[in-house]
């Protein structure tokens, strides 16, 4: 670190020290700030450095200022920070849109091909000259850097140009910087930088060269080139090509890949690694003792294996892996099949978070692979694939690299400039480049960005398009009088309407009276009183002499909608009881005959059902509402389906999963949005607790009182799913060992494998009252009413998100019961406890799932299913802020260019035709 900023780190916490009463130093830090700032300046050697050197001298002169000591605190802090980087410049002390990698960044690699880099970009004029006119020094004179152990650097092979970042200028070291990095300021992403300076390296390490990480805060972008439009649609039209049209990959190739979804070389470049290695973050295991928990990658040789059988009967696989330093532990549980794989001798890569036990450290799960040492040598972050019988890694890399580094450069990017600009994301060939070959962590992430953006401002874009297509086809107007509305709520419910309920009627109402056809989607937390409104919007299409239908995930739920609905709406004012029908999997032909029939000749008036609804060969005379219920278990397609039965029918779709808005109106863009955000009065709030596992006993205790006064308890397990690897108890085993602590009682068992019949009698049997006890994974989820149901106990509660938490929450307290939900967790970790703790303070299903979305990313709330398929990757790293940005863009270009048929947006409307045809579920 330059000693500039070195002197100020000491004078800053002297500060502190001494209370932040200015005496730091004789004069203040105001003075101060007069002579260190040329010094620092003489010291800084980039855009970056003087940028940061002014914000500090500023914020020195400011000091005195300061009213308060908090005040003074935070601004003492802010500094340190901003010298340590752990806080990104604020804007006006950024370097403005760098045209070429800015400083931390190797020069880039000779592609074959790249294009000519263009010298000029604008804001980098403003930073550039500046730095030319400051004097360069070579060498700040600093005697107190710790000295940069380099051990190893003799068995090092010589390093490739391309890699060679951190060797082409001596000295400087302003923050972010190489050897600044290895010394106490760690500057941000600091875990990833730790360790490469080969601190007590061992033997084996020592012959391994582990590639420098580049940094790079801002994204670069290049000015784009002029390409004739014609080409540049004929180029893109290239990546619906077949991949047998890339050199070496023939027929046996493209069926493998094929069964890996990928057909054509735009499905190649958009096929994303699995994960990466990152071997920048690799570490001896001698350093691991020091730094428990957190994300590393070790090297190491297995030394010993052996199959460890567990209490329960479960065979893990354990071996000792030594790399020359240390010795660590490993296992994985239940996967005793890997004394196969893995043998004494094999050299293995192996990435996971490591855990002190007995002052030992050990790992649990890695992620693993057997050491190929040519990945060392060439590349820091390694794409790992999805894989298939007969297709390696290795080969799976080689073409993805040959095709990457053929596309990068030529396809043509079909988002507008001015959006990039605006959203500060990279270029689509630079995105491909370090998707899968990021030449370093922030780069990935940059281009993880980009990638998440394509897809999210795709898809609005293809959803507005297609909500302005669907609206032109005119719908039946369904008019609705106040006064027979009025008639029709008083007689048929039993209780007045929340206000939330009636301005989800007054929505639908206003909808259903046009003749543009309504899509519109409720949102109201578990027990909210949807299915109400899901009454009226059917009436509303009966009183008007039109067919409704109900649509609804499972039989049972069917079946209990058609109890409730079908009671409901015999109390319907009028002449004429309404004909509702049942149509599930499982009537016979005839029954379901003449079902079709009355559908067909207008006999049925309301009919309630599965996905039998959609099949083949369902018709109606003349439908005017279709309601979809708990339609977050739906795709897009069957949405969409269910509209085709009649003639544009009005849509409504209803949901418990709080979504959160924004998110909402991306996914759903082409729906209006109505949120029912009041329950109804009088219930008895749930009350939640975390318990700590050791209690588990007592929860046991608490649950059979439960059940003495007559009531049922769920208890909800994490399912395993044969991909993951986590060690969650399994369903199947708590049912056996319930069966035992509840032997009193009938205990039940569903879980997600079981055959939907099945799950379907086990629900009913439940909801009957004939088991006392269901132990479920998460498929209890879905709404199915049981009001004696009183206890939900949650293990492994720590691995769900809190907005499905809520859900699971929200099977118990249906009925005029006080109810409970005990969560337990199997960490001890205190976050994971604090962020359960969260359920205990709060009924609010949406401030949940915002506070999921923003600690565990979208992929907790937003099933593929509901995606539209296939189309959202990296739905975990979706953000806020990503999906905003999306939103806001897409409007405006929709606004001003809803035909997409400008010349600039040319490209943009080819790609999301492309994006039609290839994904026609997209609704
Ligand atoms: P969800 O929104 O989860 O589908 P339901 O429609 O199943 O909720 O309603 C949950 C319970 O609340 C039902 O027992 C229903 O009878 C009751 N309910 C609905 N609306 C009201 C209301 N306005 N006042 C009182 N109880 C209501
Ligand atoms: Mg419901």
């Amino acid at each position: 670190m330059p000693s500039a900023l070195e002197t100020l780190v000491k004078i800053l916490k002297l500060e502190r020290d001494q209370g932040c009463k200015n005496t730091a130093v004789i004069g203040g830090l105001g003075a101060f700030g007069d002579k260190w700032t040329p010094d620092a300046h003489a010291q800084a050697k980039r855009p970056e450095h003087h940028l940061l050197v002014d914000e500090l001298s500023g914020l020195l002169h400011r000091y005195e200022a300061i009213p308060n000591k908090t005040e003074r605190l935070n601004n003492i802090g802010y500094m340190l920070d901003r010298i340590t980087g752990r806080v990104p410049p604020p804007p006006e002390f950024q370097v403005k849109a760098p045209d070429v990698p800015p400083p931390l960044v190797a020069p880039p690699a000779p592609a074959e091909d790249s294009p000519p880099v263009r010298p000029q970009i604008e804001g980098r004029r403003d930073a550039q000259p500046r730095e030319e006119q400051r004097p360069r020094q070579e060498r700040p004179a600093h005697k107190e850097r710790p000295p940069k152990p380099q051990p190893t650097q003799q068995a090092r092979p010589p390093r490739k140009p391309a890699r060679d970042g951190d060797d082409d200028e001596g000295g400087e070291e302003f923050p972010g910087e190489e050897r600044y990095r290895e010394s106490s300021y760690d500057s941000y992403d600091a875990p990833s930088n730790r360790g490469r300076g080969g601190r007590g390296r061992g033997q084996q390490m020592a012959e391994m060269d582990i590639p420098a990480t580049p940094r790079l805060a801002r994204v670069p972008r290049q000015p784009r080139p002029q390409i004739n439009p014609d080409e540049a649609a004929d180029i893109l039209r290239g990546l619906s090509q077949s991949v047998t049209t890339i050199n070496g990959i023939g027929p046996g190739m493209a069926e493998k890949l094929s069964r890996l979804g990928v057909e054509t070389i735009g499905d190649l470049l958009d096929f994303i690694p699995r994960r990466y290695d990152d071997y920048t973050r690799l570490r001896t295991i001698s350093q691991l003792t020091a730094d428990p928990d957190t994300a590393v990658t070790v090297i190491g040789t297995a030394i010993h294996t052996e199959v460890r059988v567990g209490r329960s009967g479960r065979r893990d696989f354990y071996m000792i892996v030594d790399d020359g330093t240390a010795r660590m532990g490993v296992t994985f549980f239940g996967q005793h099949f890997l004394m196969r794989a893995i043998k004494v001798g094999n050299q293995l890569v192996m990435s996971g978070t490591t855990a002190l036990f007995r002052n030992q450290v050990q790992m649990t799960n890695p992620e693993w692979e057997a050491l190929d040492t040519e990945n060392l040598h060439t590349i820091g972050i390694v794409p790992v694939y999805p894989l298939t019988e007969g297709l390696s890694g290795k080969v799976l890399r080689k073409f993805m690299k040959s095709t990457v580094n053929y596309w990068a450069n030529r396809v043509p990017d079909y988002i507008p400039e001015a959006t990039l600009e605006r959203c500060e994301l990279s270029d689509l060939g630079w995105m491909y480049k370090n998707l899968h070959f990021p030449e370093g962590p922030d780069h990935l992430q940059h281009a993880k960005s980009r990638f998440i953006f394509n897809d999210l401002l795709l898809l609005q874009l293809a959803v507005l398009a297609n909500r302005r297509e669907w609206q032109s086809v005119p719908a039946q107007p369904l008019p609705v009088w106040d006064e027979y509305l009025d008639r029709f709520i008083q007689a048929v419910f039993p209780y007045p309407l929340t206000g939330a309920q009636r301005k989800a009627i007054e929505d639908i109402r206003r909808d259903v009276g046009v003749s543009r056809p309504m899509n519109r989607l409720l949102q109201g937390d578990v027990g909210s009183g949807k299915t109400a409104v899901a009454v009226v919007a059917v009436a509303m299409a009966l009183m008007n002499g039109k067919q409704a239908a109900l649509m609804v995930p499972t039989s049972i739920l069917a079946e209990q909608h058609y109890r409730n609905v079908g009671a409901m709406l015999e109390k319907m004012p009028g002449e004429r009881r309404p004909v509702v029908a049942l149509l599930t999997g499982s009537l016979t032909e005839t029954e379901r005959q003449s079902i079709y029939r009355g559908m067909v000749d207008g006999s049925i008036d309301l009919v309630i059902g599965t996905h039998a609804l959609i099949q083949e060969g369902v018709e109606f005379k003349d439908l005017g509402v279709a309601v979809i219920d708990e339609q977050h278990r739906f795709g897009v397609e069957q949405r969409k389906a269910l509209r085709g039965k009649g003639t544009n029918p009005h849509l409504l779709v209803m949901t418990a999963t709080p979504i959160p808005r924004t998110l909402a109106l991306t996914l759903f863009a082409d729906l209006d949005l109505t949120i029912i955000d009041e329950m109804p009065p009088g219930r008895i709030p749930i009350q939640t607790r975390v318990v700590d596992p050791v209690a588990r006993e007592r929860v046991y205790n608490f649950v059979e009182n439960e059940l003495k006064e007559g009531r049922q308890a769920f208890v909800v397990h994490p399912l395993v799913e044969e991909s993951e690897k986590i060690d969650a108890p399994a369903a199947v085993e708590a049912y056996e060992r319930l069966q035992k602590v509840f032997f009193r009682h009938k205990v039940g068992l569903l879980h997600g494998r079981m055959r939907p019949a099945d799950k379907d009698e086990v629900m009913a049997a439940f909801s009957s009252g004939q088991y006392d006890v269901l132990v479920t994974t998460s498929v209890a989820e879905v709404g199915v009413n049981v009001p004696n149901a009183s206890v939900m106990v949650i293990e492994g509660a720590n691995r769900f998100g809190l907005a499905q938490l809520h859900q699971f929450r929200g099977r118990v307290g249906r009925g005029e019961h006080a109810s409970y939900c005990l969560l337990l967790s199997d960490t001890n970790d205190d976050e994971a406890r604090a962020r359960l703790q969260v359920m205990e303070q709060t009924t609010d299903g949406f401030k949940l799932a915002e506070m999921d979305w923003k600690l565990r990313g979208a992929g907790d709330l937003v099933g593929t299913r509901q995606s539209g398929g296939s189309l959202l990757h990296l739905v975990q790293e979706m953000t806020p802020h990503l999906v905003e940005l999306a939103q806001r863009e897409a409007r405006t270009i929709f606004e001003e260019d809803p035909t997409l048929s400008q010349e600039q947006h040319r490209l943009l409307a080819q790609r999301v035709g492309m994006l039609h045809n290839e994904r026609t579920d997209v609704s």
